[in-house]
């Protein structure tokens, strides 16, 4: 009988409670999740690597006699064995092991092991190779191509292999179409290129899912009730009379086309994508007062309490002259001040509703909510679902991000949504100027520093960490901030980091921002919504351990003053080829887009759309940094499967992936 792809995992052979929960650690509780749990590569073990061939980073498999091993006390207990193949020796290493794997290590025993080649001082390394040990002198090796998977703590390669071997042996559903033979192929292949080839061919299918479903949610939205906000009392007038800048061209026109779509009673779904300091939230502050002009709330929501904090004085400094009421929500007020402004969102006393994710809670309620501005979307991870307790009508959204999507990729993964660019940075900003400097350049750069700030304008010095760490070689921002208070003494240094109170924060920022320190040494946190522009000077300690669309971001903090700005890039010297493209692509580019681009291929998009950072997998099969090329097709094809059958998108042939897709509803923010 067919098995059921939706059957438990459990039902294959050697599952018991514990791996079980492992797996669903993984996201696999069915067995077609563990089915399109795909190998990220495959180890090609079809060629042994004499030993005296080998070089660092090398991943080789590789053959010799064992000549001894012993247990080394160095950090932590371990085991190591040396092997040798006449021409030269190579150690292998264990740090975990048992006495039965101790005693079959024998001298003059034979051992194949594949593994990561490393140096240890003059000596070649291999740590926690898998191997196999032989009495004799096993005969040539029989081609293969094992695949390697994603795992996680407790769940070892071979157990997975073996899991997915079981796979095999199952009678899977055999209708016509259905990708569960190219799956299972996936899992066993013995051709590189064919497995590639039908990665692509599934890999389109998943994004075309995907977009089905994307546009499937489309369809449902445009079918719900949402407040009309047609033009009104010119309050948006007077906000425009007020501002100490003229708005750009491309800031009127995104502000058009998005009170355009307020005009209607159909939900509006907006995206706003504009580099760093292109002007979103004056953006969303017109918005905003589209729904309060209505007698209606708006609700705004950013990814941290600092950011959240920045644009409560934005929007009170906006927006109050206007008679207009601005509340802060977040997690970190004091239950009772948080009491009391639930009470004033609930009564409708205040109009628009600044917080993080406590916004969230259920305990919020509007009382008449018509917008839900989201900012830093790609900081929320894009398949997070939001729901805001609203009564009655569903609120339009406005949803801003500065990570410019590759617009290939925005046809698809927004394909719920309508897209607005603002692709024009405010007149009068200077470039930033950017350097990268290794870590021992340091003194130099400490130097230059005291003359700028000895001319009254103000840097920031980012670190990755708060404290010094033991597995992470980074200067931390308790040590930067110890440093430079001790050679800049003449300078007042502050420090800001995530694990200070919000009020010490809010004090932190608001003290810099007055110029009462010169020098704000601080954890990535200032990333978002950190604006003083006096602030000419920006230096990443360990630049190298950061993403491209971060350090843009960071970077991004300066140049929004008419000062000639400067950002300088501190890495560890050593760091890795891609490391040093990301840090060359940033000295080289200021656009976002094009960094985006870059960010696309050298690391994938991971990171663009925040979902590293939330800790989920966008898809199982297709990765954008290898598929994106894919995308007019997946359009075009899924375009006309739906304009031959409107109505229903019945008769597809997506297969199973379309019902994972749905199923498990990871789609956009939907509220
Ligand atoms: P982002 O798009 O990164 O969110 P912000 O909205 O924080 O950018 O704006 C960055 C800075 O530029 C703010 O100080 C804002 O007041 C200012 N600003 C916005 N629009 C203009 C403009 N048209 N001209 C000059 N300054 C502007
Ligand atoms: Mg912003």
């Amino acid at each position: 009988m067919a098995v059921d792809p939706e059957g438990s995992v459990a039902k294959l052979k050697g599952i018991g409670p514990k791996l079980q929960e492992t797996l669903g650690r993984l996201g696999i509780f069915r067995l077609l999740d563990l089915l399109i749990h795909l190998p990220t590569r495959y180890q090609d073990r079809s060629q042994l690597i004499p030993l005296g061939e080998l070089r660092s980073g090398d991943e080789a498999f590789v053959e010799g006699v064992i000549l001894g091993s012993k247990i080394t006390f160095g950090r932590g207990r371990g085991l190591e064995v040396l092997i040798g193949d006449g021409q030269r020796e190579l150690r292998l290493r264990f740090f975990h092991f048992n006495k039965g794997q101790q005693r079959a290590f024998e001298d003059g025993k034979h051992i194949r092991a594949f593994g990561s080649v490393t140096f240890i001082g003059r000596h070649l390394a291999m740590a926690h190779p898998e191997y196999q040990v032989f009495d004799a002198p096993p005969g040539p090796p029989k081609p293969e191509l094992i695949p390697v998977y994603p795992t996680t703590q407790g769940l070892s390669q071979a157990r997975l292999r073996t899991l997915t071997k079981a796979l095999q042996q199952l009678d899977w559903p055999k209708a016509p179409g259905t990708p569960f033979e190219k799956l299972l192929y996936l899992h066993r292949p013995d051709d590189l290129a064919r497995a590639e080839e039908i990665s692509e061919a599934l890999a389109l299918d998943e994004l075309c899912a995907y977009y089905v479903v994307m546009k499937r949610r489309a369809l449902k939205r445009r079918k719900q009730q949402a407040i009309a906000l047609p033009q009104k009392d010119g309050l948006d007038r007077t906000l425009r009379d007020n501002l100490a800048f003229e708005l750009t061209d491309a800031q009127r026109r995104v502000i058009r086309e998005t009170l355009t779509d307020l005009e209607n009673d159909v939900p509006m779904l907006r995206l706003v994508q504009g580099d760093v300091g292109s002007g979103k939230t004056i953006v969303a502050a017109f918005a905003a007062i589209r729904a309060i002009e209505h007698g209606c709330q708006t609700a705004v929501m950013a990814p941290t309490e600092l950011l959240a904090e920045q644009h409560q004085l934005n929007f009170q400094q906006w927006l109050e002259p206007l008679g207009i009421q601005v509340a802060l929500l977040t997690g970190q007020m004091t239950a009772k001040s948080q009491r009391e402004t639930l009470q004033r969102i609930a009564s409708g006393e205040v109009q628009v509703i600044i917080g993080t994710h406590a916004l969230f809670q259920d305990k919020v309620v509007f009382h008449k909510l018509a917008l839900a501005i989201i900012d830093e979307q790609h900081r929320f991870g894009v398949h997070q679902r939001m729901a805001l307790q609203h009564k009655g009508a569903y609120p339009h959204q406005l949803v801003m991000t500065a990570t410019p999507i590759p617009r290939t990729l925005t046809m698809t993964l927004y394909a719920d949504m309508d897209v607005s660019a603002i692709d024009e940075l405010p007149k009068g900003r200077r470039p930033i100027t950017t350097h990268t400097a290794a870590q021992p350049k340091r003194p130099e750069l400490i130097e230059r520093l005291r003359k700028i700030l000895a001319q009254g304008q103000q840097a920031y010095w980012v670190c990755t960490l708060i404290e010094p760490s033991e597995e992470i070689e980074a200067l931390s921002a308790e040590e930067a901030f110890d440093l430079l208070r001790r050679d800049l003494p003449e300078f007042r240094v502050a420090l800001l980091h995530g694990r200070m109170k919000g009020d010490e924060k809010v004090e932190v920022m608001r003290a810099f921002k007055a110029g009462e320190y010169q020098l704000l040494v601080a954890t990535t946190v200032v990333e978002v919504g950190v604006d003083v522009p006096n602030a000419t000077q920006m230096f990443i300690e360990n630049a190298e351990r950061l993403g491209l669309a971060q350090l843009h971001q960071l970077r991004g903090r300066v140049g929004r003053g008419s000062k000639a700005s400067r950002c300088f890039l501190l890495f560890k010297p050593g760091v890795s080829q891609a490391g040093q493209h990301r840090l060359n692509a940033l000295r080289q580019s200021q656009d976002g887009f094009y960094l985006a681009e870059q960010d696309l291929k050298l690391r994938g998009p991971g990171d663009i759309l925040g979902t590293r950072q939330s800790g989920e997998q966008s898809f199982k099969i297709a990765d954008l940094s290898e598929h994106a090329h894919l995308m007019p097709r997946v359009v075009q094809r899924c375009e006309t499967m739906m304009n031959a059958a409107p109505a229903s998108n019945d008769g597809i042939y997506l297969t199973g992936l379309l019902n994972t897709w749905a199923a498990s509803d990871n789609a956009h923010l939907s509220v």
